[in-house]
């Protein structure tokens, strides 16, 4: 009989919470809405270099990395390296607010580092109430690209400040102020200099990889390119190389499904893809020549499902650098304390 009594009562309390699910569920959003409102993933760092890998991915469709983006906190310094698809938007997930974003700098202009840049600029307005255009940094044809946003964004500046007034969205804050800048120094503020360099991804030119360099500590960004001597020359001792990495006999296995599948076009694509890119073992071997402290492969292809696949991806990398190697995840944080010679790292 007890045990009756304790069954209905379950059933009870199981169709009143399924009554009250739409109450409940309110509440419960908005306490967590609450928690996660202001949060911010910038504070609390010693001094020093602050990496967040906001995209590691390419445009092979891939469902746990948006495309190229890494943000670079240094100082007072915050810069995106270039604003692929889907980067912003993690950032605003995992708390890091872009209302102190200094400026954009784009390695090239692929579509996978350039098509997530208006979320980046509406944050940065709405996060500062920005009255300044947000300066575009990269190789040439970066203005038209600035100049192309504002064009494609021009309707809806208007909309947010006639909506939210002068005070939250100024007129000025909604859009780029592009720059085309040559190889050398782009960037040199409250101690951080960055130094664009020329990198091979032909047809695809100029491309750029940058070296950032601040109160000695130094990380050096390949960019998209080939195994090419200029990033080893760039990286030459430093405490960190990230660097593009490409596994073309992963690669070759999707090449082979699509042909099955009929697919010839596609297939072809994967093939063209393999000749502007870099192996992990190349990477390999350009950390092992520039001697850096770190190898982290990112710009992921192809897509990797599951850790499992880590070994084949890397193929036999390890022998060729002694250093540690990482594979960048959506999410890494890694940071180097001004002072030190380590690479602590973090997830978002
Ligand atoms: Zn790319
Ligand atoms: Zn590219």
């Amino acid at each position: 009989m007890r045990r009756w009594g304790f069954l209905v009562a379950l059933v009870v309390l199981a169709v009143g919470l399924w009554w009250s699910r739409a109450p409940l569920g309110a509440a419960f959003y908005a306490r967590v809405a609450e928690q996660r409102a202001g949060r911010n993933a910038l504070a609390g760092r010693s001094d020093g270099i602050t990496l967040i890998f906001c995209g590691t991915g390419t445009p092979l469709p891939d469902p746990d990395r948006a495309e190229s983006c890494l943000l670079v906190q240094a100082g007072d310094n915050l810069l995106l390296i270039d604003g692929g698809d889907g980067g912003a938007r993690k950032l605003a997930g995992w708390g890091v607010p872009l209302g102190g974003l200094d400026a954009v700098m784009i390695t090239h202009l692929h579509s996978d580092h350039i098509e997530g840049l208006g979320p980046a600029l509406l944050m940065r307005w709405t996060g500062s109430a920005a009255r300044t255009a947000l300066p575009l940094i990269g190789p040439a044809g970066t203005a038209r690209l600035a100049a192309g946003y504002n064009e494609m964004l021009h309707a809806d500046a208007g909309y947010r400040t006639a909506h939210h007034g002068e005070a939250i969205t100024p007129t000025g804050g909604g859009q780029f102020s592009g720059r085309d800048v040559g190889p050398g120094e782009v960037w040199n503020a409250g101690g951080l200099v960055v130094t664009a360099f020329s990198v091979d991804h032909a047809p695809i030119a100029p491309a750029f990889g940058y070296r950032l360099a601040y109160k000695g500590r130094t990380v050096v960004i390949s960019g998209d390119t080939t195994a090419n001597p200029a990033v080893a020359a760039a990286a030459k001792g430093a405490d960190l190389l990230v660097h593009e990495a490409l596994q073309p006999r992963l690669v070759a296995g999707i090449t082979a499904g699509l042909e099955r599948a009929g697919q010839k076009r596609t297939a072809q694509i994967t093939r063209d893809i393999l000749n502007y890119h870099t192996s992990p073992e190349q990477a390999a071997d350009i950390a092992a020549q520039a001697k850096v402290g770190m190898l982290l492969l990112t710009h992921i292809a192809p897509p990797l499902p599951s850790r499992l696949l880590h070994a084949a991806f890397l193929g036999d990398a390890a022998t060729r650098f002694s250093g540690p190697i990482r594979i960048a995840h959506d999410g890494l944080v890694l940071h180097l304390p001004v002072g030190s010679k380590a690479v602590d790292d973090d997830s978002l």
